[in-house]
């Protein structure tokens, strides 16, 4: 997986790219809108993170360039604006994702891991430990007991379980599960993964949703969960 981050920030590009290849991507680094055009064109990415401030031109012109090519990977927009304005105008030019600086490595990760893997099939059915999700009959088991779950519920937890051990934030879930903007409504997130702890967890020695302090929230078994705090 070939990743280009377009940052004229020398330092942003640096913990980026270092923080990228340690996730075990390739990454090449353009810093200027005109570099990034001419890498695009003569290398195939798998995705582009593409900062809208550049100094010789704006990142919309470059996401343009980007999106007039036949085949165009998907492309996550890094912005230190967080007017609505300049998300939908981003997200309108055909970026995939956008994330507002300062933002969290690991939350930049999660999401691109998610614009990674789409467009590949999704299984039709996630199993973590004994918890069990049927994407199209819409069915959960845990040790084999049915877990009666609202709809809500049921695609946060479809949500955690294909994102398994990755953090995500309440903003991803949100806009994952309602589908929209819930700027400042974030608290919804919180009330129903205390839903879908009363119904997967509560009953179970063994605790899958986890919180992850400063992001949001993790699905993962907790002896996987454990063995990496020890060693990180
Ligand atoms: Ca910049």
């Amino acid at each position: 997986m070939r990743i280009l981050v377009v940052e004229d920030e020398k330092r942003i590009a640096d913990f980026l790219s270092r923080g990228l290849e340690s996730g075990g991507y390739a990454v090449d680094v353009a810093n200027t809108g005109g570099s990034a055009a001419e890498m695009v064109h003569a290398t195939e990415y798998d995705l582009i993170i593409l900062d809208l401030g550049l100094p010789d031109m704006d990142g919309l012109e470059v996401l343009k360039k980007i999106r007039n090519r036949k085949v165009s990977p998907p492309v996550l927009i890094l912005s230190a604006r967080d007017a609505v304005d300049d998300r939908v105008k981003g997200l309108e030019g055909g970026a995939d994702d956008y994330l507002v600086k300062p933002f969290a490595f690991v939350e930049l990760l999660a999401r691109v891991r998610v614009l990674l893997r789409r467009g590949q099939p999704l299984p039709e059915r996630l199993q973590v430990a004994d918890l069990s999700l049927d994407c199209i009959r819409r069915k959960v088991t845990r040790g084999g007991t049915n877990i009666e779950l609202a709809p809500k519920e049921f695609s946060i937890l479809e949500y955690l379980m294909r994102n398994r051990g990755r953090p995500l934030s309440r903003t991803m879930i949100v806009e994952h599960v309602w589908d929209m903007d819930y700027d400042g409504l974030t608290n919804i997130v919180d009330v129903y993964i205390r839903h879908l702890r009363s119904k997967i967890d509560d009953r179970f020695p063994e605790k899958m949703i986890h919180t992850v302090r400063g992001i949001g929230y993790m699905l993962e078994t907790s002896d996987r969960h454990t063995d990496r705090d020890a060693n990180s």
